[in-house]
């Protein structure tokens, strides 16, 4: 019962369409090399300048390379020996939300050997019986 109460919470009130599962394996991975995507993906310094001055979370963030998708970054909250966040306690919401299925909207991955994962709430199965009575719906 509980387990379909939540389905449908996620699905239809926070329009969710993956579970997030699995915990935090520390490695550090998505705190560094990363791109910044606001509209497009972050290329030039002007522009990440600008951003910065929207949200607090952009402050942290050092230009450390440039490549084909757009500047690389990293967060300086970042503690390099233990890989932990030095702010963890009072980190953004967007590291607390970390990873999220915007992630993938955006054309983002999950950084390598992420200790998360995103999983379907709705199996192929179910999204393709969905569409098979909306069909039979139309057809009457
Ligand atoms: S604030 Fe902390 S959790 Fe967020 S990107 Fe920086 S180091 Fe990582
Ligand atoms: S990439 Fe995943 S496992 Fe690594 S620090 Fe970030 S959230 Fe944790």
């Amino acid at each position: 019962m509980f387990k379909k109460i939540k389905k449908l919470f996620y699905l239809y009130v926070l329009k969710r369409k993956y579970y997030r599962v699995g915990k935090c394996n520390v490695c550090g991975r998505c705190c560094q090399k990363i791109y910044v995507k606001h509209k497009d993906v972050i290329q030039t310094e002007e522009e990440f300048k600008k951003l910065q001055r929207l949200h607090p979370f952009y402050t942290y963030l050092k230009i450390i390379d440039k490549d084909e998708t757009g500047l690389v970054f990293e967060c300086t909250n970042l503690d390099k020996e233990t890989n932990k966040c030095k702010i963890h306690k009072s980190r953004p919401g967007i590291c607390r939300r970390y990873p999220q299925e915007e992630l993938f909207k955006m054309g983002g991955n999950l950084a390598e050997h992420c200790g998360y994962r995103l999983e379907p709430i709705e199996s192929f199965e179910d999204v393709f019986n969905k569409v098979c009575k909306k069909n039979k719906k139309i057809k009457k």
